[in-house]
Formats: structure tokens, C-alpha cells, sequence
């Protein structure tokens, strides 16, 4: 067992192509949570023989709750895909107090570096508990078998600190942080970006290296995030643009396309290296256009023109350039005129 980078919640990981292989045959009687693809792609390398396989096509806590209570008796919950199943696997590890193997299949989203479940509580995703993989495995040759645009957006909650992070140094210049401000979080998130910098055609490409940068990209911001208890580094006004999006549009997007969107709006809103970050995008190859997600130009124009008074009305939202940067039409009008719809 090893541990790096400080206090993640990661207790061992395996990183490697063809790490995989053989965990089954480690890790007593153990259950498999994951979806169809996932499980054609790992079944045949895992090793052993699972208790039972649960496939995941919710992450509602009531339907959860349901399966939790059919689950045979095992030592260890593995779970195999991109978020839902392995915030399953997770869910199911922290209310059974067993072990937790987590393999992800994409890299899409950071669920499985992140210590809470994510779990839908009346149409809301609500996040619980407190699981820690052991291992945590990273199976190069797997995560090449997801689509290389969904490994890529990956990125996004990693590129989000240019904006969330400017965020967070403004609310403080006015006063509005509700946390007490660390240069040295904002320091080091941001040297986050700057190892990424050096690797965009790694990650572009999704070679070892890429997928590497963006595992410890994750665990590096946990090793901020956690000790001080938020992740304001990383969240702010291009998030907030993708709740109001979500709320009112009413469908789900890929997480680091719709980030990176509002990436690209809100840096602008901020006057903040705009077309810095949108190179880095750009030559990543992240699909943050309007166009890739089928979002249409008179529902972001409707977004933007909402989105005051949408964090407004939320006092749960941190404060943000939201808050008291005009955003005027022309601004809209102009800033969206070299976005493709
Ligand atoms: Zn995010």
C-alpha cells in the first residue's frame, strides 16, 4: 500500500495498463456494481468469481436502497464504470462498512477520487457518506475503451480552477468568501493547471501519461479540497452557469463539456486570461461548443440573461462575478458570437 500527494482519500491505487488483472482472486467474496459496457470490457480480466453482479441504471437513493437490502453477504464492493456505478459501489461500501475497489472505466468524472456518494434524494443529487478505494485501480488499456471526447472531459473540473479560483479571490476582495481564504489553496490549485499545460497533447491524445495527469489532477485537488472542507478552488460561476442550464433545460449534459463552456463565458465575464484558457481547451480538444451538446443559442442567451438572479435566489451558491458584474445583452450578444450553435 502506498499513499501520495498528501491526504487524499485514495488508500492504495494500482495505476498501469493490465492492472486490472487478477484483483478478483485479492479480495475475499466480493459484489461487482456496474453497467453493461463496463462489464464486457473488465469481466474477462477481473479474476475470481463476484457473489453477484449488480447493474446500475439509477443512482436513486430509494432504488439503491432497494438493491442494498438484496445484496449477498461478501468482504468487498467493487465498483466497474464512470460515476454511477462506481457512486453505487461507493454507497453500497459506506452503509455495509465493507471494503471498496473502485476501476474506473472513463475518466469523465472524478467519483471515483471523491470521499461522499453521489446519490439522487427527490430528484436532487445529494452527496453521503465516506469511502476510501482500496484499491483504486487505473487501468490504462480500459479507459482508452470509453470514448476518447468523454476521457477528455475529463479536463474540465480541472480547468474549472481558472475560473472558480478567480471566483474566490474576488468574493474575498469584497468581502463575501464565507471561508476563510487561503492564498496557498489558490497557489496550489492553480499549479494544478500549470502541470496540465505541459501534457495537453498527452491528454489530447489519451496516452498513459494523459490519463495519469488527469488521476492525480483529481486526487492533487482533493489533497487541497478535503483538509479545508470545500472545493471552492474548483467550483464557482461555471458551475453555476450549468445548475441554472440544467434547472431550466431540464436534460443532462456531460459534466466537462457544460463545464468547459462556461468556462469559456464566465472567464470572459471576469476578464480573467480568457483566451488563455480557451487555447488550452482548444488544443485538448475538449467539445465545450454550444453545437457538440445541442444547446441552442436563444436557451444560453436565456441563461445568461437568468443567471443573477438564479444565484441570487440560491444562498446556498458561493458568492461569485455573478453577483454583481453586469451582464448586459450586448455583452451576451457579443460574447457568444464566436461560439458555434
Ligand atoms: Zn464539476
Amino acid at each position: 500500500m502506498r499513499k501520495i500527494l498528501g491526504q487524499t482519500n485514495v488508500l492504495s491505487y494500482r495505476f498501469g495498463s493490465g492492472s486490472i488483472k487478477g484483483i478478483g482472486n485479492e479480495i475475499g467474496r466480493f459484489v461487482v456494481v456496474t453497467m453493461n459496457i463496463p462489464w464486457k470490457v473488465t469481466r474477462n480480466l477481473l479474476g475470481g468469481t463476484p457473489e453477484e453482479v449488480v447493474f446500475i441504471d439509477s443512482v436513486d437513493q430509494i432504488v439503491l436502497d432497494n438493491k442494498l437490502l438484496n445484496l449477498p453477504a461478501c468482504d468487498t464492493v467493487v465498483g466497474i464504470g464512470g460515476g454511477q456505478a462506481v457512486d453505487a459501489a461507493k454507497y453500497f461500501s459506506w452503509k455495509r462498512s465493507i471494503r471498496l475497489v473502485t476501476i474506473p472505466t472513463v475518466i469523465s468524472v472524478d467519483a471515483f477520487v471523491t470521499p461522499a456518494a453521489g446519490v439522487r434524494v427527490n430528484h436532487e443529487i445529494e452527496y453521503v457518506g465516506q469511502t476510501s478505494p482500496d484499491p483504486l485501480i487505473i487501468d490504462y488499456d480500459i479507459i482508452r475503451t470509453a470514448p476518447a471526447t468523454l476521457n477528455i472531459a475529463g479536463i474540465g473540473d480541472l480547468l474549472s480552477i481558472h475560473t472558480a479560483s478567480f471566483d474566490w479571490e474576488y468574493a474575498e476582495s469584497k468581502n463575501q468568501s464565507k471561508y476563510p481564504f487561503s492564498t496557498s489553496a489558490i497557489k496550489d490549485a492553480r499549479g494544478i493547471i500549470d502541470d496540465l499545460y505541459e501534457i495537453i497533447p498527452d491528454i489530447r491524445d489519451i496516452t498513459d501519461k494523459g490519463i495519469l495527469a488527469i488521476v492525480q489532477g483529481y486526487m492533487k485537488l482533493n489533497t487541497i479540497c478535503l483538509p479545508i472542507n470545500h472545493y471552492r478552488v474548483e467550483e464557482g460561476s461555471e458551475h453555476f452557469l450549468f445548475y441554472e442550464l440544467e434547472e431550466r433545460l431540464k436534460r443532462p449534459f456531460i459534466h466537462g463539456h457544460i463545464i468547459g463552456l462556461g468556462i469559456y463565458l464566465m472567464s470572459r465575464l471576469q476578464e480573467n486570461k480568457a483566451e488563455e484558457i480557451t487555447k488550452i481547451m482548444d488544443d485538448v480538444r475538449l467539445d465545450y461548443q454550444p453545437k457538440s451538446m445541442d444547446l441552442k443559442y436563444d436557451d444560453l442567451f436565456q441563461s445568461l440573461i437568468n443567471l443573477e438572479s438564479f444565484v441570487k435566489s440560491r444562498p446556498k451558491l458561493w458568492f461569485t462575478v455573478i453577483d454583481d458584474k453586469e451582464i448586459s445583452e450586448d455583452w451576451i450578444s457579443e460574447v457568444l458570437s464566436n461560439l458555434s450553435f
